[in-house]
């Protein structure tokens, strides 16, 4: 056990003091011990100090606060009032938090707190560029696939329009099919209201308007834009009927029948040229 030789002081390693030995230096330890104001005493090697001695400024300041004396530490603090350690131990942690470092304290964990806030909100506000971000990707992609289907609703329009047209058409066709043959139907698509090639389905129809109506009927229907072969036409027919193997036997019988029996003038006229028909 180490005890203290400073006087007026019992303090011991045992009592949980440390105890520092007289320094080497001749001078320094001349100091120490001039400090003491123990007149006649002499230290030993095994002589000591407490730290109760040391005022707090002669301690080294440490990081791991392991107490140190400085190099040119002397002790100065001696008394018999001396009773309790001194504050040396007391770093400014230790220190009782006096007013304004209590506002010292709470204005740095307020600015801790707000760093923290501000972090948060950082964070959020990273989160919802992010989040931004994505929304704006998708609606991106929103839009892109809208476009897409309002093309392709428009093309599917058009396509009903169409079809409803083909639709509309072929109906007035199986319309006209009804009462016009295919190149009548043909020649009322022409501006011309002709074809380059009557069919003799068409040219027995001609014909058979022609003696009943007579030559001034047929061409009040040709008037009327009904698709029948010109009167020009017809003759140049009437012409080749031999060699027209397309007229039918009925057709040849029909206007063998007729012509004899023709009464109307403008009727038999449309056979004069050929004298065979009559
Ligand atoms: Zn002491």
């Amino acid at each position: 056990m180490i005890w203290c030789s400073a006087p007026f002081c019992n303090n011991s390693t045992a009592k949980g003091y440390i105890c520092k030995t007289f320094p080497k230096n001749p001078e320094r330890r001349a100091q120490w011990v001039a400090n003491m104001n123990v007149k006649n005493w002499i230290p030993t090697d095994r002589s000591y100090l407490c730290e109760v001695h040391f005022s707090p400024e002669m301690w080294e300041r440490r990081s791991d606060k392991k107490p140190k004396l400085k190099p040119n530490a002397v002790p100065t603090i001696f008394g018999y009032w001396l009773t309790e350690k001194t504050a040396f131990r007391q770093t400014e942690d230790e220190l009782p938090l006096t007013n304004s470092t209590q506002n010292e304290q709470n204005f740095a964990e307020s600015v801790l707190n707000e760093e923290q806030n501000v972090t948060d909100q950082e964070h959020q506000t990273a989160a919802k560029q992010e989040r931004k971000k994505k929304l704006e990707k998708a609606l991106d992609i929103q839009t892109k696939r809208l476009l897409r289907i309002q093309r392709q609703s428009k093309a599917l329009k058009d396509m009903v329009r169409r079809l409803k047209y083909v639709i509309s058409q072929d109906k007035y066709r199986t319309a006209l099919k009804m009462v016009f043959n295919e190149d009548q139907i043909k020649a009322l698509c022409n501006k011309r209201r002709t074809v380059k090639n009557w069919s003799n389905k068409t040219v027995e129809r001609a014909l058979q308007l022609k003696f009943i109506c007579g030559t001034s009927g047929y061409e009040e229907l040709l008037r009327q834009n009904m698709p029948f072969p010109s009167m020009r036409t017809l003759r140049r027919k009437l012409e080749n009927l031999k060699f027209e193997s397309g007229i039918s036997k009925e057709m040849l019988d029909f206007l063998k029948l007729k012509v004899p029996n023709l009464e109307n003038d403008t009727a038999r006229g449309a056979v004069e040229p050929y004298p065979d028909l009559r």
